[in-house]
């Protein structure tokens, strides 16, 4: 991979995001003045293309009542109705986020049976966020839009951009971990891929859904900064940077409303200041008032749970209009957002065929799976395996042969294929290897006979692949009920043991979200942590187990070593009572509470071993450099033998603010490829954007004239590099 320029805190620039071909010049043309911001704002992405609203202009006074109705509420669980009198087509949504779901119902959730149904299964959000790769982002987006186009999808309803607050949240493994900086980098990526098929994104789940108990009712609370700081940038970026065509409000309320029905969300934030042009639609069946939903910013209701007509913005929202409850020009205005996503998509017309599971999405399936690998432990090199000198390999858990893809309710996908763990090593070294498998564990049950045969595989064998961690079944990693505690499920820590004492060479790979590990993590020499790497997982798992491929994937979110040092946890902050769960860690979520408190995780947030060695060296604060305000360089060399990829990371500590501020917080970050022996200097800008926070009183980012320390680093804990840098002048930014 090619370093970027603007990976840093430059907005990542690939497709552009526009309502229209036509302000395509545009944007290029004023790419620069975006470019550094850490927080831009790219007005133009948010403007309109004359030529669509005027074609709306024309449409929208031959609609009727009844017609403008049927565009904002469902037709059945993925649709919207046509106006065929006029030519407006039939709309279809589908899950998202890791490729296009299979079609379900018409009446149920169950499968339609269809056989025209399948996709590429790509690696989940919080496997794609472990690669720290915002390019990759951007290819795994343009497969999901290209299969989408193929399945005649309109908008696809991901990605997933809910901040990882508690570990224990069920679509943790849908998300894109607990920082807004790499969140940002990794939707925007994703938001221009699908966006360039003209299909629409919709970023999803807007806003503070961090939990899936009681989500449905949960009200949320949170002071402003914490809003602005941790919660909302990722879903303004996909908003101001790339552009973000719709936007899902969340089932939890927010300050005592529901986010389908929330003013302040929707209406204040949303529409008015960051100047969302596209449509907002609700989770389904998360509208549970027509009133609140139409005044509250909703223009598209979507669910199942009664007839269409009985929707709140079905025939109550119709009676309204006639009876002068609400008024005409607010009714045109959510009728004028839904087509204006539908003409900016091309749905009125030529629109690309698309194509689905080709050997190139494939490809880019199993890289993104590679790239999110994350290497956690590696004692005394035993990991790359030598292919050509093992003979023996027993392979044991029940993950090695389970199938993933189809799993974990919206998210799951019909995969055209999946190699399992199992598969990818069989394909790797079953010619050359005795591979015997063992279940080791499962779920209920006796599981005594299934120990002992473990253990014998174990002892006859001269490496032991154990493959366990969570699944997709309800209260593991599974979207509407969050896990009960942070252990390895059905008695795999223990199983762990046995086998180490049986064979000292036992390497554990983890599929799923974190787990605590204190009982067992000393006496195994090497693991791997490995999400849920889509429908290429196994032989992606394979490559860096053998070496083919060097890992290169970090930790997305801090592991702690017990849950109760979670920040929600200590604070006894999670679930909430009596309906409300109130953050009072306030900004402090993930590595913010683990380095500002001095509490040693498990492993930091950012952290991941290599096969190789980066050094770090000749660090110097360029100020006033490119239009920003400070270019931080650095020379990063590969000291090891093989070739590899580094993801340098840069975080900002301010000396001394007004308001008090986490020690530091990751402003940018490039994954660098660099051959044996090979060495770049890396130059990543930091605007002033960089060092601000936000101010409730002043309602805008302020960064204080002051001292800072730029800290470059291979992890959150591991800061190989520093400065100090003075910010000259304090500004105020809207
Ligand atoms: C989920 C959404 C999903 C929708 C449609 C909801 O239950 O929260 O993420 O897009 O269902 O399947």
């Amino acid at each position: 991979m090619q370093p970027r320029k603007v990976h840093g805190s430059g907005v990542f620039m690939g497709a552009a995001p526009v309502w229209s071909k036509s302000i395509l010049s545009s944007l290029s043309v004023l790419a620069g003045a975006c470019l550094l911001g850490s927080l831009p704002v790219c007005a133009e992405n948010t403007s309109l293309d004359p030529a669509i609203e005027a074609r709306i202009d024309t449409l929208l006074p031959q609609l009727t009542l009844a017609e403008k109705i049927s565009m904002v509420h469902a037709d059945s669980k993925f649709t919207s109705a046509a106006v065929p009198r006029l030519g407006i087509p039939r709309r279809w949504l589908s899950d998202g986020p890791h490729g296009v779901r299979e079609e379900v119902g018409p009446d149920t959730w169950n499968p339609a049976g269809r056989t025209d149904d399948f996709s590429t299964a790509m690696p989940a959000g919080i496997a794609l966020a472990a690669s720290w790769n915002p390019d990759l982002a951007q290819q795994e987006g343009t497969v999901i839009g290209d299969e989408a186009r193929k399945r005649g999808k309109d908008i696809m309803l991901g990605p997933g951009v809910n901040i990882l607050r508690t570990p224990l949240c069920g679509r943790n493994f849908e998300y894109l971990g607990e920082d807004p900086w790499l969140s940002s980098r990794m939707a925007v990526g994703y938001i221009q891929g699908v966006q360039s098929r003209q299909v629409a994104s919709c970023v999803k789940h807007f806003a503070a859904n961090n939990q899936e108990f009681e989500r449905g009712s949960i009200n949320v609370e949170m002071d402003e900064r914490t809003l602005r700081e941790i919660y909302l940038p990722a879903f303004k970026a996909a908003v101001q940077e790339a552009g973000v065509w719709s936007i899902m409000g969340a089932y939890n309320q927010f300050r005592g409303a529901h986010c389908c029905e929330n003013d302040y969300l929707l209406n204040h934030i949303l529409k008015d200041e960051w100047g969302f042009k596209g449509l907002v639609m609700s989770d389904w069946d998360g509208v549970h008032n027509t009133r609140g939903a139409v005044l509250g910013g909703m223009d598209l209701e979507m669910g199942t749970e009664k007839p269409y007509h009985e929707f709140y913005l079905a025939d109550a929202y119709a009676a309204g209009v006639s009876n002068g409850t609400y008024s005409q020009a607010l009714l045109d205005d959510k009728v004028r957002r839904n087509l204006r996503v539908m003409l900016a998509t091309g749905a009125f017309g030529q629109r690309p065929e698309g194509s689905i599971n080709t050997p190139q999405h494939q490809a880019i399936a199993r890289k993104v799976a590679e790239e999110g690998l994350v290497l956690l432990k590696n004692t005394g090199d035993i990991l790359p395996l030598d292919a050509a000198k093992i003979h023996s390999i027993a392979v044991i858990g029940d993950n090695a042969t389970r199938l993933q893809t189809h799993g974990g309710q919206s998210s799951e996908i019909k995969a055209f294929y999946e190699i399992t763990p199992l598969q990818g090593i069989l394909n790797r070294v079953g010619k050359q290897a005795t591979i015997t498998f063992a279940q080791g564990y499962q779920k209920g049950g006796v599981r005594a006979q299934l120990t002992a045969q473990a253990i014998a595989a174990a002892k006859q064998a001269e490496v032991v692949i154990f493959v366990g961690g969570l699944n997709h079944d309800i209260g593991n990693d599974c979207e509407s009920a969050d896990r009960k505690n942070l252990q390895l499920p059905e008695g795999q820590a223990e199983l762990i043991q046995q086998l180490v004492a049986v064979n000292p060479r036992t390497i554990v790979v983890l599929n799923g979200t974190m787990v605590e590990m204190s009982d067992w993590l000393g006496s195994v020499p090497a693991l791997l942590q490995a999400w849920y790497g889509g429908m290429e997982s196994g032989n992606a798992i394979a490559r860096v187990l053998f070496g083919d491929v060097n890992p290169s994937g970090k930790l997305p979110c801090t592991f702690p070593k017990h849950l109760t040092d979670s920040p929600a946890h200590a604070l006894n902050a999670y679930p909430g009572t009596n309906g409300t769960v109130t953050y009072a860690e306030g900004l402090l979520v993930g590595y913010r509470w683990f380095d500002t408190k001095a509490i040693e995780p498990l492993f930091p947030f950012g952290y991941g071993l290599s096969y190789t060695h980066f050094e770090y060296s000749d660090l110097k604060l360029i100020p006033g450099a490119d239009g920003a305000v400070v270019a931080v360089e650095f020379t990063l060399a590969n000291t090891g033998a093989r070739a590899g990829a580094e993801v340098a990371q840069i975080y900002v500590h301010e000396a001394q603010s007004a308001l008090p501020r986490p020690v530091h917080e990751l402003k940018a970050f490039q994954k660098v490829s660099l051959n044996p022996g090979e060495q770049k200097k890396i130059h990543l800008p930091l605007a002033r954007n960089a060092f601000a926070y936000y101010s409730p009183d002043q309602h805008g980012w302020v960064a204080e004239a002051g001292d800072f320390t730029i800290q470059v680093g291979a992890s959150s804990r591991d800061i190989r590099l520093q400065d100090t840098f003075k910010l000259a002048t304090t500004t105020l930014e809207k």
